[in-house]
């Protein structure tokens, strides 16, 4: 990828557009991120209208494939905008980021033309209703179970993997009610003391256990990407063009209900992250770039991480947080790089080379790879 190619506003043939149809949550989880900065509330439902919308697609967006996922606050919260956006652009592909207590409201056509519903957890019950509240997870596995059969796409449980107690068995329960699992360890401090990270490390290496226990798909994201991305290194570099896999850097447009655009949903409050306004109908390439205060181009990660997370990079590397980067981007960085080892001791590529071509393809072109940061 040569520097001009760099510094068009969209590196590649695909865009995503992050849409945030409201600001407003009807759960207090009590780490969430959008919480940082007071954006959570900050703002109400989407305030510009789908022409304005269709203005800024021509101008910025007219040669792209483009995917938009609902977020928020919660997405939910404004069915209308979402059903008329779906109803507007059939041929786009979509994705629902919800914390599931609502998706017994989406009506059917929403749900069958859904590529997936990336419902958010902490892990089972027990777990999500101590963040979430008492009956939350009970109410998301009934709504799961409800919209099921309508769904034209994919489940999958998002988990954010913070509390010390998540074992191997708790993030194993979570199959078969999703179709998929992905997690991503939580990215607030007082997680990672020396207690919690051997614990962690035994939940990972029992997850990795189980995915070459057999040649079937166990279908756990970060571990199929891991996998994909040692087995076919390129398949990790293409689709980001080289950089974060999270598609901060190259091809991710997080849109607020006021129409200012950020790379990353988490770094909205920071002014200087701002990328673009759909209202003003102007955009630039992310700033959220790689720098040469981050380690990643001597870590021994890199091939296959992918700079993880660049909002943990750009904090803690860059903002220079220290406190942050010890306790969150350092750990976090030792669990993917632990991660790594234990699957390479596993041999990966042998396991690949006997698995099933319907394993092969899922492993190397799973859909939900598009939507989430793969690495955790
Ligand atoms: S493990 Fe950390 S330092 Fe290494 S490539 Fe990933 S984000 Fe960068
Ligand atoms: S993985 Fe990417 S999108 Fe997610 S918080 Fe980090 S930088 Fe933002």
């Amino acid at each position: 990828m040569n520097a001009p190619e760099l510094r068009r506003p969209i590196v590649g043939n695909r865009v995503e557009l992050n849409i945030f149809t409201t600001l407003a949550c009807n759960l207090k989880c009590s780490y969430c991120s959008i919480a940082v900065g007071d954006v959570l509330g900050s703002q109400g439902k989407v305030a510009y209208s789908l022409d304005t919308l269709d203005a800024f697609i021509a101008t910025h967006l007219a040669d792209k494939e483009i995917y938009v996922t609902f977020y928020g606050g919660e997405p939910t919260l404004n069915i209308p905008f979402m059903a008329a956006l779906m109803e507007r652009h059939p041929t786009f592909r979509f994705q629902l980021q919800t914390n599931g207590t609502l998706l017994h409201r989406l009506p059917e056509a929403v749900l069958t033309k859904l590529s997936n519903v990336l419902v958010s957890v902490d892990g089972a019950e027990h777990t999500t209703d101590h963040y979430r509240g008492r009956g939350v997870y009970r109410k998301v596995t009934a709504n799961i179970e409800k919209i099921r059969p309508k769904l034209g796409g994919k489940l999958t449980a998002r988990v954010t993997w913070g509390h010390p107690d998540i074992s191997f068995d708790e993030l194993d329960s979570l199959l078969p009610a999703f179709d998929y699992v992905y997690w991503q360890f939580t990215q607030a401090e007082g997680f990672y003391d020396a207690e919690a990270m051997p614990r962690k490390k035994e939940a990972l290496s029992l997850l990795i256990d189980k995915f070459f226990a057999s040649p079937a798909l166990y279908p756990f994201i970060p571990l199929m990407g891991t996998v994909r991305n040692k087995v076919l290194p390129s398949r990790a570099r293409e689709a980001c063009s080289g950089l974060s896999q999270c598609r901060a850097s190259t091809h991710i447009l997080n849109i607020l209900p006021d129409g200012r655009i950020f790379p990353c949903p988490d770094l909205t409050h920071r002014p200087e992250m701002q990328q673009g306004d759909l209202v003003a109908n102007w955009l630039k390439a992310s700033p959220l770039q790689p720098t040469p205060a981050m380690p990643c181009e001597s870590c021994e990660a890199l091939a296959f991480c992918r700079r993880n997370c660049m909002k943990n990079l750009y904090v803690g590397y860059v903002l220079d947080d220290a406190p942050y980067r010890e306790q969150v981007v350092e750990p976090i960085c030792e669990l993917v790089k632990f991660m790594g080892a234990e699957i390479d001791r596993r041999n990966p590529h042998a396991w690949f080379a006997n698995a099933p071509l319907a394993v092969r393809r899922e492993i190397t072109d799973c859909e939900i790879y598009d939507y989430v940061e793969v690495m955790p």
